[in-house]
């Protein structure tokens, strides 16, 4: 009998009061693992208000004690990176290989987040005026609140919670209800390294648990991962709350070959980044745009796709695990038929997908379609499993009209051997993160994830500087020490002096 996980609240782990649970289930066997409960409104009201306890005792403690506390967290998620990864890969499916992955760029975000004091450096200007100064100081806002995707169940609470609580604020972590065994074991992993009492809750849930926090009037800021349609609300109703919002999208992602890019590294990272995680990753890559003569590669794309076999998490030679959910499958199986419908050719068909031994996994197999246009539904719906579209055009130029025209803007790549035209690409195409000869350019922790366009919704994007903008205010302090000079009289101007 598999158990009803604990939810994080003041401090403490807390069997919830609520019935209403939400299985957890292995994607490749339906076998159920644990249960999510749904945190009751009274669970909600005592994380939030332990949380705001809890701030007002924490944005006291001095920022290198909190490095340190940083610094701490990431040498035991390091020591226990194997655990971690076997936990995420048993809920997630994904391979053993790609949950480390997972969690190492959490772990990354978490080492970042040790270096808080230089981040929350301000500014000063001596002498602004005759003998007047200003400074400016970076603070925390108070109680921060992270909803999250089931797809990188590691790496993106931790883009969130280090970083807001280095900088002084308390978390409310409410993880995706598919896969939440990975954030519990975080935060006891937090809890562990010595975060004081009520800095970090965990509540479990769905709709109506997000509902609340979005709402809730001591939170000051959200942030969000996960689906477009979820994106929108969450930043509509959290801004019409007058809370700051950082949502972060769906996706549907460009990758322009050249015909001058070299043929053997344009297939073998195609493949990975397409298929990698069965495709459930927010910056694989769904679309192959061939420019030009580049095109003659397609047949030798979909045997290296063909050969790729899905597999159990804990199988070396799998090149990837189930789809999250039978849902999840049904949706993929869904589009693909449509795709075939719409007169796309399937040149690898994965929609009839078994693995010996686990007969009731979630398995979509490879899958390529080329003579994609736009129009198709293949081309605008974000897919989330091992799909790869191909589109062909004569020019580079005709390549990015064609991901300009696209509603996403998360991540996008051009293979060649030309200098001239990745630095053309780079600076007309209109999406966030571009990589040059790098499928997934997804930036390290110095840096932020910074997707633009229908795959963001906010301002300041997460980790590296723009997360601890977005985690604080700036206070400007003006500031003038009296001499005995004679005073000059009252001034009755705007301007200082
Ligand atoms: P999802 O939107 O279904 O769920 C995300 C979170 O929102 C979960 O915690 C869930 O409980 C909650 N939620 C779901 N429905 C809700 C509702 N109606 N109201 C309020 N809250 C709700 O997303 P998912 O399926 O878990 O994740 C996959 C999606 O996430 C994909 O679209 C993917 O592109 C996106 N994603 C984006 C990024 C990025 O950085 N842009 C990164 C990872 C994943």
């Amino acid at each position: 009998m598999s158990s009803t996980l604990p939810q994080l609240i003041d401090g403490e782990w807390r069997q919830s009061q609520s019935r209403d649970t939400i299985d957890v289930t292995d994607p490749a066997t339906q076998a159920v693992i644990a249960r999510a409960p749904k945190a009751t409104p009274e669970e909600i009201e005592a994380a939030v208000t332990s949380a705001r306890q809890a701030f007002l005792a924490w944005r006291e403690v001095p920022a290198p004690e909190r490095a340190r506390l940083m610094l701490r967290y990431q040498h035991l998620l390091k020591e226990h990176h194997d655990e971690l990864a076997e936990i995420l890969a048993r809920e997630t499916g994904k391979t053993f290989a790609d949950a480390k992955g997972d969690v190492w760029r959490g772990i990354e975000v978490a080492e970042q987040a040790a270096n808080i004091c230089s981040l929350m450096m301000g500014e000063t200007v001596e002498n602004v005026a005759r003998d007047i100064d200003t400074a400016s100081w970076i603070q925390p806002l108070g109680v921060c609140v992270g909803i999250t995707p089931f797809n990188f169940p590691a790496m993106i609470p931790l883009w969130m919670f280090p970083l807001a609580i280095a900088c002084g604020n308390t978390f409310v972590l409410k993880p995706s209800e598919q896969d939440p065994m990975t954030p519990n074991r975080l935060a006891e992993l937090f809890i562990e390294a010595g975060a004081p009492k009520g800095v970090l809750q965990v509540l479990h849930g769905g709709r109506e648990v997000v509902d609340a926090l979005i709402t809730h009037p001591e939170v000051r800021a959200i942030s969000f991962v996960g689906s477009v349609a979820v994106g929108q609300h969450i930043y509509r109703t959290g801004t019409d709350h007058l809370k700051r919002v950082q949502a972060f999208a769906g996706a549907k992602n460009h990758m322009v070959i050249m015909p001058d890019a070299p043929k053997d590294q344009v297939l073998s990272n195609l493949v990975g980044a397409s298929c990698g995680a069965a495709g459930q990753r927010c910056m694989a890559i769904s679309v192959a745009v061939f420019v030009g003569e580049s095109k003659a590669w397609i047949g030798e794309l979909a045997e290296q796709m063909a050969a790729l076999r899905p597999g159990y998490w804990s199988d070396a030679g799998a090149a990837y695990g189930p789809v999250i959910s039978p849902q999840a499958k049904a949706r993929v199986l869904g589009l693909i038929a449509q795709g075939k419908a719409e007169g796309a050719e399937c040149l690898v068909d994965g929609s009839d997908c078994t693995v010996e031994g686990y007969p009731g996994g979630n398995w979509v197999g490879p899958t390529l379609f080329s003579g994609v246009t736009p129009q198709m539904a293949i081309y605008r719906e974000e897919i989330f499993g091992p799909v790869l579209v191909c589109i062909e055009v004569e020019t580079l130029d005709e390549a990015i009209a064609l991901v300009n025209a696209s509603p996403y803007g998360n991540g996008t790549s051009i293979f060649t051997r030309s200098g001239g035209a990745a630095r053309h690409y780079q600076h007309a195409v209109e999406v966030g993160q571009v990589g040059i000869n790098v499928p997934i350019p997804v930036p390290l922790p110095f840096f932020s994830f910074t997707g633009w366009k229908g795959s963001f919704y906010g301002d300041l994007h997460a980790y590296g500087k723009q997360a601890v903008r977005f985690y604080t205010e700036t206070k400007t302090v003006t500031s003038r020490w009296f001499d005995d000079s004679p005073v000059s009289g009252p001034n009755l101007t705007i301007s200082l002096k």
